[in-house]
């Protein structure tokens, strides 16, 4: 990294921070406390440090549908802006009923350190509703998006804050959450959201961005152990579009995807699955666990497989400090946000396991919605061979920035990548000052 060097490590207060490794049920906790492990490594500033834990703007919204049957049902939903001093801010909308004000806060958290980590020009944000969308038919799903999106349009626009799909959203509700906006304003802003259909300003490639990431944060990685993918062995938990992706991917460049999983279980077969037959299978019965090319395995127990690549593409506290000590893969690369909590890394990190943390691994989803708003500001549209390049070529500067600042420092990957991410947010926040 082009940075400074660090100031010199005051050891004392290191063990401090490291001797109470945090483990909560609650991402807000484990994000606040990854943050304070940087922040001290950083001797940041405590008045600096304490704009870092506070998400600037968080809405909350109470809101009406109209449901089927002809009743009316009040949902809940969430919009946290929490920084804004690199640029407006960006991040998914989620859609699930286990979503909450404090999961919402640390997934916006993360995008802050994400975006700054990649070096694109944008803040972090998140959304959530809070809903099971499996339950609901397509007529509420687009009734509930379209008033959700109507309630956030106080908060955001093509330049203060733009939505993007994550957990239980897809690019269909994009196009739905641009054209609510478009018809509040009278003309078609397609920049106001990205991971919409290709037919609506979306960009070429959006869709695999996050999985393809995975899989070039992979063949880095990889390489450090003198290995290709080509043979590779990889484990992959969830199956929605970034485990789906990076399945597929994965296979197509010659790794060896033994085992997935989704919500329902998983499947394995140590001589590899046939990925196109288990997403035909996906497509058809809505879960992968009719598929009969292998023994089926518990998505936990995918976990603690002996494999090359592991890819945790689920939900938060998946790795914990009660499998921490069983997991036996000698990669791993976060294509969830907070699969692991800050206890298990420690122990992670003291069984030499390496680990490619969220915040650069799952970039390649937010680098392409990047160019996907470049492109809607421009209307000027690119072919998908340019997009894939230029994402690529981001993804493996941030990997070499933050492997060799893992390397200068001798910390883990995650620490590595939060000393870049969290300088950077906060040299942006001292350079413009505080206002007033
Ligand atoms: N929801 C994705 C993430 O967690 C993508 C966000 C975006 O593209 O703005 O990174």
């Amino acid at each position: 990294t082009a940075e400074n060097p660090l100031p010199s490590m005051d050891r004392q207060h290191m063990t401090t921070a490291l001797s109470e490794p945090l483990e909560s049920t609650n991402p807000y906790e484990n994000a606040l406390h990854q943050l304070d492990i940087a922040a001290r490594y950083l001797e940041l500033d405590p008045g600096l440090h304490e704009i870092l834990k506070h998400p600037e703007r968080e809405l909350t919204v109470h809101f009406p549908v109209k449901m089927d049957d002809g009743s009316i049902r009040i949902f809940t939903g969430y919009r946290v802006q929490h920084n804004l001093a690199r640029g407006p801010s960006k991040g998914g909308i989620r859609f699930s009923p286990k979503t909450d004000l404090d999961e919402v806060r640390a997934l916006a958290m993360w995008m802050t350190w994400k975006c700054a980590i990649v070096n694109i020009p944008f803040g972090g944000a998140k959304g959530g509703v809070v809903c099971d969308p499996k339950t609901l038919s397509i007529g509420e799903l687009e009734r509930l998006t379209r008033r959700y999106t109507s309630e956030i349009s106080i908060v955001i626009g093509p330049d203060t804050d733009i939505p993007a799909p994550d957990m239980g959203t897809n690019a269909q509700i994009m196009a739905w959450v641009m054209d609510t906006y478009s018809m509040s304003c009278g003309r078609t802003v397609p920049a106001v959201v990205t991971g919409k259909p290709v037919s609506v300003g979306g960009s070429e490639g959006r869709n695999d961005a996050t999985g393809r990431g995975i899989v070039v944060m992979a063949r880095e990685a990889l390489r450090e152990y003198g290995r290709q993918l080509q043979g590779a062995t990889v484990a992959i938990q969830g199956f929605g579009n970034v485990g789906s992706a990076a399945a597929k991917i994965f296979h197509q460049m010659g790794a060896k995807v033994v085992a997935v999983s989704d919500a329902l279980g998983g499947i394995y077969n140590p001589n590899g699955l046939d990925i196109p037959a288990l997403q035909e299978c996906a497509n058809r019965d809505g879960t992968l666990t009719t598929h009969t090319g292998g023994e089926k395995i518990g998505g936990k127990e995918l976990l603690e497989l002996e494999v090359d690549v592991l890819v945790p593409a689920a939900v938060e506290n998946q790795i914990t400090t009660e499998n921490a000590g069983r997991i036996r893969a000698k990669i791993i690369v976060e294509g969830a946000n907070g699969p692991t909590t800050p206890a298990a890394d420690r122990i992670l990190h003291q069984r030499g396991i390496f680990l490619v943390p969220d915040v650069l691994a799952n970039a390649g989803g937010v680098v392409v919605s990047y160019f996907e708003w470049v492109q809607d500001l421009q209307f000027f549209f690119w072919q998908e061979e340019e997009v894939n390049a230029k994402m690529e070529a981001i993804m493996e500067r941030a990997y070499r920035d933050v492997r060799s600042m893992a390397r200068r420092e001798d910390v883990d990957m995650r620490l590595a990548a939060y000393l870049i991410g969290v300088r950077r947010v906060a040299d942006a926040t001292t350079t413009r000052g505080i206002y007033p």
